[in-house]
C-alpha cells in the first residue's frame, strides 16, 4: 500500500471537509487548489474560483496591505502573516476574513506556493462593529481598566468630560486626583476614586460626585462599577460607566431649599395662630357650636405644626445640621406618653395597642427625637390596620443598649417596597390606592434619627399580614438587669 498516497488523500479529504476557507496559491497570486469552505464563502464554483486571483478577491482598500505582506514574504523578510481583510462575494457583497499564510519554498529556496487559510468572521466582525457603535453614540462615559488600574480604553463621551475633574490631563492610572467633589464639598480622596474603588475590586451603582471646580459650571455624575473576569474568575480589570446627572442633582438641591425655606416661613405665622387659638378656646363665653369648630380648628392646626416639624427636620437631614440633644432619657415613659397619644385614633378605629415595656429603661439620647421615632412608627402601625388587627409595641434592654419593636397585623408592604420604605416622599401603591393620608416623610425620619444616635431600624413584612419595625439602638445607660 502506498503510504505516501494516502497520506495526501488524507491531507486531500481533510482540506475538503475542513469549515476553515483554505487554498494554495502561486507566487503570481493565482489560486491553484480551493477547498470547499472557501468556494462557500465567496459563493463560487471551485473551477470559477481557481480562474482568479486573490487581488482581484480582495477588497481595493485592503489591497495594498495585503500585497505589502505578500511582497515582504516572498522577499525572505518574514516566512508567514496574518491579517484581517475584506473579500469580495460573488454576488457583491463583503465577506470579512482572518488570513494566515505561509510560503512554501523548494529544497533551493525558491518561493512555490502559498498555503493561506480563511476564516470567515464576518459576522464576528459586525457584532464588533454594531459593539462599537454602541460604545461611542451612547451618552454614557465608558471606561475599561485593566487588572492593575491602567486606562484600556475609554469612550468619545468620557473623553469629553475628562478635562473638568482633570484640566491639566490625565496619566491613564486609577485614583489619580482631581476636582472631584463629594456632595457634600468634600474633596474626594485617592481611595474614594471610582475607579480606584473599581481598580480594588469594588463594584458599585449609582456613586454620586461633582466635578470641576468652579460650582456654577461644575457637573454631577453617577457611576457603576464592574469587575470584568476571565474565563477561570481571574480579575481581568474593570469596567466602569459614568451617567451625568448635573440637572437631576440640582433640581433636588432647589426642591431641598425651596422645602426648607418655606417650612422656615410658615413656622412663624402658625406659631402665632396655634397660641391665639390656644388663647380663644381658654374664654368661658364661647357657644357649643363655637368651641366644637374651634377644635376642630386647633387639632388641624395641630396637623400643620406635626408636619412643618417633619419638614424642618428632613431639611436639617439633608444640609447636616441635624443635632441631638442627648440626655439620660427614661425610654419607657417615652413609649408610654406615645401609646397615650396614639390611642385615641387607634380607639377611633377598632385596633388594639399592647405595650410590653419595663418599668424603666435609661438611654442617653435625644428624647424629643426618640418621641418623634415613636410617634412616626406608631401612627403608621395604627394608619396601616384595619379595625380589629392589633398594635404592639415591644421595648427591651440589651447588653449594650435597647430594642423597640413596632408590629402590627395590619396590611403589610409589597415585597417590592419593602426595601424603599426608609427612602424620603416615598409611599406605597397600597397606601396610595386605599388613600391613606400621608407625605411619605415619616419612616425617612424615624431612620435618619435613628441613625444620627448611631443604631439601626429594619422591617420585616407581609402582605396582607403586617408589619414589625425594629429599633436597636446604643447607650444604655442603667445597668442590665
Ligand atoms: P407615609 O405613611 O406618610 O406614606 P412613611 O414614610 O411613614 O410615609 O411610610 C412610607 C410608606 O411605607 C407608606 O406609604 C406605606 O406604604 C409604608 N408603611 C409604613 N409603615 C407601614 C406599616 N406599619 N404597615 C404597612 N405599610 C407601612
Amino acid at each position: 500500500m502506498d503510504g505516501s498516497a494516502e497520506s495526501e488523500d488524507l491531507w486531500r479529504l481533510m482540506l475538503q471537509h475542513s469549515p476553515i476557507g483554505m487554498t494554495v496559491v502561486a507566487p503570481d497570486g493565482r489560486l491553484l487548489m480551493v477547498n470547499r469552505a472557501l468556494c462557500e464563502m465567496l459563493g463560487y464554483a471551485a473551477e470559477e474560483l481557481t480562474q482568479h486571483g486573490f487581488q482581484e478577491l480582495t477588497h481595493p482598500d485592503d489591497l495594498d496591505a495585503d500585497l505589502a505582506l505578500y511582497h515582504r514574504t516572498l522577499d525572505g523578510e518574514i516566512d508567514s502573516y496574518r491579517m484581517r481583510k475584506r473579500y469580495l462575494h460573488a454576488d457583491g457583497r463583503l465577506v470579512w476574513g482572518d488570513l494566515s499564510v505561509a510560503l512554501v519554498r523548494d529544497a533551493a529556496g525558491q518561493p512555490l506556493h502559498f498555503i493561506s487559510q480563511i476564516l470567515d468572521v464576518t459576522e464576528q466582525q459586525e457584532n464588533e462593529e454594531r459593539l462599537e457603535a454602541i460604545f461611542e453614540t451612547v451618552n454614557v462615559g465608558l471606561l475599561l481598566i485593566d487588572a492593575e488600574g491602567r486606562y484600556e480604553r475609554m469612550n468619545r463621551r468620557h473623553r469629553d468630560t475628562m478635562h473638568m475633574p482633570f484640566p491639566d490631563g490625565h496619566a491613564g492610572e486609577a485614583g489619580q486626583l482631581g476636582e472631584v467633589y463629594h456632595l457634600d464639598g468634600r474633596v474626594m480622596a485617592r481611595e474614594e476614586m471610582p475607579s480606584y474603588r473599581a481598580t480594588q475590586g469594588e463594584e458599585f451603582d449609582d456613586y454620586t460626585y461633582w466635578v470641576g471646580s468652579d460650582p456654577a459650571r461644575r457637573q454631577a455624575f453617577s457611576t457603576s462599577a464592574r469587575q470584568v473576569r476571565g474565563p477561570a474568575g481571574e480579575r481581568r480589570g474593570a469596567a466602569l460607566a459614568y451617567q451625568e446627572i448635573t440637572d437631576l442633582v440640582r433640581a433636588i438641591q432647589v426642591k431641598d431649599e425651596f422645602v426648607a425655606s418655606v417650612s422656615h416661613e410658615l413656622r412663624t405665622p402658625l406659631t402665632s395662630v396655634l397660641g391665639h387659638l390656644e388663647l380663644l378656646s381658654e374664654r368661658d363665653d364661647l357657644s357649643a357650636e363655637v368651641a366644637a369648630q374651634l377644635e376642630v380648628v386647633q387639632r388641624n392646626a395641630g396637623r400643620l405644626q406635626a408636619l412643618l416639624a417633619d419638614l424642618l427636620l428632613v431639611g436639617q437631614v439633608t444640609d447636616g445640621t441635624l443635632e441631638l440633644l442627648p440626655a439620660q432619657v427614661d425610654l419607657a415613659a417615652v413609649v408610654h406618653d406615645a401609646v397615650e397619644a396614639t390611642r385615641v385614633s387607634a380607639d377611633r378605629k377598632g385596633v388594639a395597642v399592647r405595650v410590653d415595656v419595663p418599668d424603666r429603661l435609661v438611654v442617653l439620647a435625644d428624647g424629643q427625637r426618640l418621641r418623634q421615632v415613636l410617634d412616626n412608627l406608631l401612627s403608621n402601625a395604627v394608619k396601616y390596620s384595619r379595625s380589629g388587627d392589633t398594635v404592639g409595641v415591644l421595648l427591651r434592654g440589651t447588653e449594650d443598649g435597647v430594642e423597640l419593636e413596632v408590629a402590627d397585623t395590619g396590611m403589610g408592604i409589597a415585597a417590592d417596597e419593602v426595601e424603599q420604605v426608609f427612602t424620603r416622599f416615598f409611599r406605597g401603591g397600597h397606601a396610595m390606592a386605599q388613600q391613606v393620608p400621608g407625605t411619605g416623610l415619616g419612616l425617612s425620619i424615624v431612620s435618619s434619627i435613628v441613625d444620627a444616635h448611631g443604631g439601626t431600624v429594619t422591617v420585616e413584612s407581609e402582605l396582607g399580614m403586617g408589619s414589625t419595625f425594629r429599633v436597636v439602638l446604643p447607650g444604655r445607660a442603667d445597668p442590665v438587669d
